[in-house]
């Protein structure tokens, strides 16, 4: 299986999109193709023993789009639509005059047919090329497109007034060049507008972008030298000096400073780094200088990581938009019959002259262009997902962005998510002969291959106590549980109370001294030495900055908020009820959060699991919605949907806040184009002349088609004016 993005060049609207995707579906081999005319991407999943990136490009190109390599090709697109207005604009404003103002104030143009054709043919042929090109390729794949819209109608004018001079004596002398080169003119304009405003929306990848330093200085054959950071091999040794960005990611060979990680991992105190620790590309030395070994260079680093996750995301489908896609697929024949329909009616039926059935007809064929209907759904997604990396919240994805306003439950992890899973130890409880120090010896040596954050809290109680720690045998994790070990022939247990049921030891003796810890919203771990309880010892756990506001909120929101944990249910109690926290799950094995996950979708919520990814990657898989937090994790950047940078529960309110408004933008984008299309069609086929005598001419049609397209983008780059609760 191989995932590959190719940007493409030349589409003209979503059905172009949607033309390359089932092109590129007939190929075998392929489990999923998204083509995003917004962002000018398609995505491919693909089978590589089955089919190559070769071939799927060339189906692409034979459909007679461009695959383009890079930015610059699309700045040249740019170009390209300005100077073909220009000159289109050159050639139609002498047009305009003659037809309209010189006509009407009765200015006589000698040779006044003629000039017109001049003028008008290369508007036709050479700005209306690309019309042409894309009919003819949506022919061949049996399909038409908003260009076989234009293209019927513009030649529609253009050869009929060809005949009219030409064949002037049975035709009479009108000719309606100008409402081809306008019309042609016009829908330049905005094919033009259309890319800037696009470039706008993607603005968010290249501040990310910019995060990147550009230049590194490495040390070969003992000199340092400063070379492009393209140009940084993995192994090769970097200098950082105080104040500078790090280049790529790395190991700290010598050396140490602290390290704002902010812009990545969104923990906003410097962190320290010592020889063997790892830095990360993007983020920025304080005033220590060190040495390190980079060992992620180009794409592999964290940012390029990063960077592809939220272009990925904007390039992705949202559900609704197949909806959208759908609808314009049926949209072009549909316009096209309604055209043929209003010139046999008019003419046939009604009685009207040729001319004037035909242009009603032209009109219909022009204003009913399903363009801004393709762009609804994208504009706005590409907007919102680059919101979201603004605010540090990665979504991955489109559906993620649409769905999370669904959600209506939020289960939150107790340990490193409400809580900043540091705890620190609080009592020491003596129930044997054995002393507290003692106690502390004991768990500390078990505790020592363990990596839970409890027995952090363990280890550096004995430090601060200056124990020394022995060595155990037989060392033993036990998720959920504890931990066991051996010792001078001694069995050592440490762990809560389902670690003791599990070896038989009874703790009603002093149960009561443990509810009374837990009360406090302790975490009690008792310890047995060779199968005889010893000791109790309690850690508590901080509250997260920002956990209690982020509860208010999602209840202001109206969500219910429960807390998943495998602590026992009095300390879960305890701490939930400083929170506000609706329901409490505790007392939860790391392998049986996902079930709790799936229990509770069964009774019909839509539920998003909030986690670090450390025990409850499954859990968070398996929720409607993974919200992972942390970017700096390779676990999270893995299985959220939305990942959020900083340590802050406040973006979970402030990414399903994003969602209800990106899918409100997007039902308005969506209203507006089919609203526009349902009263300009009738319209335009002059369904309104028989009462009112009001005829749209396709000249006021093509203006019409251009602004609701680029009504709709700046309907969705008002997004970007976006603020974060
Ligand atoms: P959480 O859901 O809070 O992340 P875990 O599933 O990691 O919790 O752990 C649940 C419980 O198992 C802990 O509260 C503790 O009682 C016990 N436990 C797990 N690992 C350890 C350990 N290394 N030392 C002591 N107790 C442990
Ligand atoms: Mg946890």
């Amino acid at each position: 299986m191989k995932k590959i993005s190719i940007s493409i060049s030349d589409m003209h609207c979503a059905s172009c999109a949607q033309k390359i995707e089932s092109a590129i579906k007939k190929l075998g081999g392929i489990t999923d193709v998204s083509v995003n005319f917004a962002t000018e991407k398609a995505t491919v999943n693909f089978d590589e023993k089955m089919v190559n990136e070769y071939r799927i490009k060339q189906v692409i190109e034979e459909l007679g789009y461009k695959v383009s390599e890079s930015d610059t090709d699309k700045q040249e697109e740019i170009r390209t639509l300005r100077n073909l207005f220009l000159f289109s604009l050159i050639l139609t404003l002498p047009i305009f005059i003659i037809a309209m103002p010189f006509e009407w104030l009765g200015i006589d143009v000698p040779y006044k047919n003629y000039i017109l054709l001049v003028l008008t043919t290369p508007v036709q042929f050479i700005v209306g090329y690309r019309f042409y090109k894309g009919t003819y390729s949506s022919l061949k794949a049996k399909t038409a497109s908003m260009d076989t819209l234009i293209a019927v109608g513009t030649s529609a004018a253009y050869f009929y007034s060809l005949f009219a001079v030409i064949f002037s004596d049975i035709l009479g002398s009108g000719v309606y060049f100008e409402i081809t080169a306008i019309i042609i003119t016009f829908i330049i304009l905005g094919k033009w507008m259309e890319m800037l405003t696009k470039g706008k929306a993607s603005e968010s990848i290249k501040k990310l972008m910019g995060l990147q330093p550009k230049t590194a200085i490495v040390i070969r054959n003992k000199k340092e030298i400063e070379i492009p950071i393209e140009k940084v091999n993995v192994g090769d040794i970097i200098l950082i000096k105080p104040g500078q960005k790090i280049p790529v990611d790395g190991i700290i060979v010598d050396g140490f400073s602290s390290v704002d990680e902010s812009m990545i991992t969104g923990e906003s105190i410097p962190v320290e780094k010592k020889k063997g620790d790892v830095v990360i590309g993007a983020t920025v030395n304080k005033h220590g200088s060190f040495k390190f070994r980079a060992s992620k260079i180009g794409k592999d680093t964290t940012l390029n990581q990063i960077i592809k996750l939220v272009e990925d995301a904007q390039t992705s489908k949202a559900p609704i938009q197949r909806l959208a896609d759908k609808i314009s697929s049926y949209f072009v024949p549909a316009v096209i019959l309604i055209a043929i329909a209003s010139f046999l009616i008019w003419y046939f039926v009604i009685g009207q002259s040729f001319v004037f059935s035909l242009i009603i007809s032209v009109a219909v064929l022009i204003i009913a262009c399903p363009c801004a209907l393709g762009l609804a759904t994208p504009t706005a997604i590409m907007v919102g997902t680059g919101k979201g990396a603004e605010n540090g919240i990665l979504i991955k994805g489109a559906e993620a962005l649409e769905n999370a306003h669904k959600i209506t439950t939020i289960v939150f992890d107790k340990t490193g998510t409400l809580t900043k899973g540091e705890p620190s130890v609080t009592d020491i409880i003596k129930l044997d002969e054995i002393s507290e120090k003692e106690i502390l010896k004991y768990a500390a040596m078990v505790e020592k291959g363990s990596e839970h954050p409890l027995a952090d809290a363990v280890l550096s109680a004995a430090k601060k106590e200056k124990i020394k720690i022995p060595e155990p045998s037989g060392f033993q994790a036990m998720p959920g549980y504890g931990v066991v070990a051996d010792y001078q022939a001694k069995k050592i247990l440490f762990g809560n109370r389902n670690l003791m049921k599990k070896y038989k030891i009874k703790t009603s003796g002093f149960e009561k001294n443990i509810t009374d810890l837990e009360n406090q919203g302790k975490t009690v771990m008792i310890l047995a030495v060779n199968k005889k309880p010893a000791g109790l010892i309690a850690a508590a756990d901080t509250i997260k900055e920002f956990s209690e506001e982020a509860i208010r909120l999602l209840h202001k929101m109206n969500k219910e908020v429960i807390m998943l944990t495998g602590d026992n249910e009095r300390t879960a109690l305890a701490i939930a009820k400083k929170l506000d926290i609706d329901k409490v799950i505790a007392g939860v094995r790391p392998d049986h959060k996902e079930k709790v996950i799936s229990d509770l979708q069964k009774q019909g919520k839509v539920v998003a699991m909030v986690g670090d990814g450390i025990n409850d990657a499954p859990a968070l898989a398996r929720a409607d919605i993974g919200i992972a937090i942390g970017a700096g994790t390779d676990i999270a950047l893995e299985t959220g949907q939305i990942i959020l940078v900083k340590n802050d529960l406040r973006d979970v309110v402030t990414s399903i806040d994003l969602s209800n408004y990106t899918m409100k933008k997007i039902k308005q984008n969506l209203f507006w184009s089919f609203f526009y299309n349902a009263v300009s069609i009738p319209v335009a086929a002059g369904v309104l002349y028989p009462f009112t005598g009001f005829l749209l001419s396709p000249i006021i049609a093509s203006l019409a088609m251009a602004f609701s397209s680029v009504s709709v983008i700046s309907n969705s780059l008002l997004m970007k004016r976006y603020k974060a609760k």
